[in-house]
């Protein structure tokens, strides 16, 4: 960074033109004229060369701008850099896109929040600006509250939080929803709260959540800065003083505007909840104390949030609560509704709340709600609600009703390995391994007499206990249930069952047709390894050309995957014809070795660039996965640099993997987060294809 910025104004976007070369990059050229009555602010999250984020507030027609390379702390005590760059258009405001490799800014750039703002104890942004102090206060969907710059030298800033309602300790959640699907809306007086339907037995699904009930007293909290009214009221006059926590813990929330839905529980001497308590006459001093038990969020600041799933609802409304007593927020188990169930009836609560995760919030009762009744199990005694949270199972779940059996049969004849090696195995990579299965459909493929010995293909699997969660995959709702393996004791089930490997989908159920893989077999069959790699060779030069990011793994037998991990919103069709180009790029420059010929009989010696498994209901064997084939080989990933012409894939074994895992950790954990999105990168193979 060379000097200060110039001061800003429309000639100064002459420095931001200079960058530029407007016939290959797709951001803006020109500002557009006249200021808007409303200053707006907008954060691109750009992942460049490094990833940063940049703060661009509107100012006299055009954007003021601060790279901030750490991004934003709710923590007053933690000041990030702020660097001053140079001014941007206005319809900047909107713009995202890729910014071609090569050009000044060369990569990603996504809008992260945006809304609007107000300059503080300064008459305008330019006169903060000058006096190198701007203090702001944004109202965006991620970003509220006060925030100050100061500059310290040059173009160098300091960004901060001011202390306010907003502002937030070193671990304190924070609002990461983007608020898609919500609309504006003023927060109203009296909202209507929405109710289950009806009554339903114990149940596992990983489509639902599961809430204990408490006995209380169910209402709506509204919140205006300080004020919190509570829907129906809470008893009369002189009743204050039990419900001051609570009326105090509300006025301190992280939102200067809420609707919470939650149930005022009374706790009794013993710490359990009690409906006497909470009914006595105001009259009696020194009462029970009352907190508010928070599960739900229907407003929140200008959104009306009542149309995002219940699952985005609930992070939100946690990272509003205040630290300190008074409102607590209602954790839920995703999935293992059996579990809560059991925790629960032994701790003598009556019920459970059943919800869908991907629920809208509507008033009234709606059979996305259901509440689970429970009887108290023999000898439970009603537990203080503290020691009854306690209880409640752990989304990693215990292996305690999982009874193995057969351990000592051998699966691998020829190397001696059991079924409880391979039981050992996967409970050592189950952290590395679950996270690829879960949320996904899974078909098993049983070997119950080992390798050796008839295996089968399984997508219902019959007589599952009820606390597996299994997904209905079907579309006509006739009801396929295929299993969703995502805790350690699922795990094991399906191990115990005799499945060697396990097959997840390419999409997960949050979309079951959207896929978030894209996946490119490099299928051997009769051709060496060696083919293999080069044609993996290729297939990475291609990927580096079009900037798209692809992760690499043996298939544990004779062949490799490449992944694509994708953003949402797209279809199989979509990704099967990417892979599809992929597959023939990479098929034109190696005709001798490569094919995309589906006949077997028509292969060859070659190997099969197979694009066709990126549809629903197809599965590709996950990573960590063990294979049924003599000599226990794993489908490990591998860093591109370890493509070499003497790699064998038979030294990543069921013995090997645990250490190597230990060693160079999860090389393909950067895939879970880094999805890219299918049109950007389609475009650019179509652009790569046009050139090459
Ligand atoms: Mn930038």
């Amino acid at each position: 960074m060379s000097g200060p910025a110039e001061p800003s104004g429309r000639s100064a976007l002459d420095r931001y033109r200079a960058k530029r070369d407007f016939s290959r990059t797709p951001e803006p050229a020109a500002g557009a004229d006249g200021a808007a009555a409303e200053l707006r602010f907008v954060v691109h999250r750009h992942q460049a060369r490094r990833l940063h984020y940049d703060l661009r507030l509107e100012m006299d027609g055009i954007l003021l701008c601060f790279a901030v390379p750490r991004g934003f702390s709710y923590d007053p005590d933690q000041k990030r850099l702020a660097v001053h760059t140079e001014d941007h258009p206005l319809p900047y405001l909107d713009f995202q896109g890729v910014i071609p490799k090569g050009q000044y800014g060369g990569g990603t750039m996504d809008i992260w929040d945006h809304g609007a703002y107000r300059i503080r104890r300064a008459p305008s942004t330019a006169a903060a600006l000058a006096a190198g102090e701007i203090k702001l206060t944004l109202q965006g969907r991620r970003l509220r509250g006060e925030w100050h710059l100061v500059r310290t030298a040059g173009d160098d800033w300091l960004l901060f939080k001011a202390r306010d309602r907003y502002a937030r300790g070193p671990d304190e959640p924070v609002p990461a929803v983007d608020l898609r699907g919500a609309r504006r809306a003023p927060v109203p007086r009296r909202p209507r709260p929405m109710r289950a339907a009806g009554d339903r037995a114990p149940f596992s699904d990983a489509q639902w959540l599961f809430e204990m009930e408490f006995a209380g007293r169910r209402t709506l909290a509204v919140c205006r800065g300080e004020q919190a009214d509570l829907h129906p009221p809470a008893a009369g006059a002189g009743a204050a003083p039990r419900f001051e926590a609570v009326l105090a813990a509300l006025g301190r929330l992280r939102a200067e505007h809420a609707v919470i839905d939650g149930v005022l529980v009374a706790v009794d001497r013993r710490g359990r909840p009690s409906r006497a308590e909470l009914d006595r006459p105001a009259a009696h001093a020194g009462g029970a104390p009352v907190a508010f038990y928070a599960f739900d969020l229907l407003y929140y600041e200008e959104w009306d949030v009542r149309g995002l799933p219940l699952s985005e609802r609930k992070a939100l409304l946690r990272s509003l609560l205040p630290a300190g007593g008074g409102v607590l927020y209602v954790d839920h188990v995703a999935a293992d509704g059996q579990s809560l169930a059991a925790a629960a009836s032994a701790a003598g609560l009556q019920a459970l709340v059943a919800k869908r995760a991907d629920s809208r919030y509507r008033p009234g009762a709606h059979d996305a709600w259901a509440r689970v009744p429970i009887a108290a199990a023999d000898g439970a005694a009603e537990l203080p609600i503290e020691e009854a949270l306690r209880r409640q199972p752990s989304p990693a779940g215990d292996t305690a009703r999982v009874q193995l059996g057969n351990l000592d049969k051998v699966y691998w004849p020829a190397g001696g390995r059991t079924k409880g090696d391979l039981v050992d195995y996967y409970l050592t990579v189950a952290e590395w391994l679950l996270p690829y299965l879960q949320s996904r459909p899974a078909h098993l493929l049983r070997y119950p007499d080992g390798v050796d010995g008839e295996g089968f293909y399984q997508k219902q699997v019959p007589h599952l206990p009820s606390w597996v969660p299994t997904v209905d995959v079907s579309r006509d709702g006739r009801g396929s249930h295929y299993v969703v393996c995502g805790d350690r004791e699922t795990l094991l089930y399906l191990v115990n069952l005799g499945s060697i490997d396990f097959h997840p989908w390419l999409s997960s159920i949050a979309d079951l047709d959207a896929p978030d893989w894209a996946v490119i077999d490099l299928d051997a069959k009769e051709a060496s390894f060696g083919k293999v790699v080069r044609v993996a060779r290729t297939l990475a030069k291609v990927l580096r050309g079009i900037d798209v990011a692809g992760y690499l793994k043996t298939s544990g037998k004779s062949g490799m995957h490449v992944y694509v991990p994708l953003a949402g919103g797209y279809i199989y069709d979509q990704s099967r014809m990417f892979c599809e180009g992929l597959a023939r790029v990479v098929v034109r420059e190696h005709r001798d070795i490569a094919t995309v010929e589906r006949s077997a009989a028509r292969r060859g010696g070659l190997v099969y660039v197979d694009f066709r498994q990126n549809r629903r209901e197809r599965t590709v064997v996950p990573p960590y996965a063990v294979r049924p084939v003599a000599g226990a080989t794993v489908s490990t990933p591998l860093s591109w640099d370890e493509l070499d012409p003497d790699l064998s894939p038979d030294r990543f074994t069921m013995d090997t993997v645990p250490a190597r895992l230990v060693r160079a950790g999860d090389l393909f954990r950067e895939a879970l987060a880094n999805r890219q999105d299918l049109a950007v990168a389609a475009g650019r193979l179509e652009r790569y294809l046009r050139i090459s």
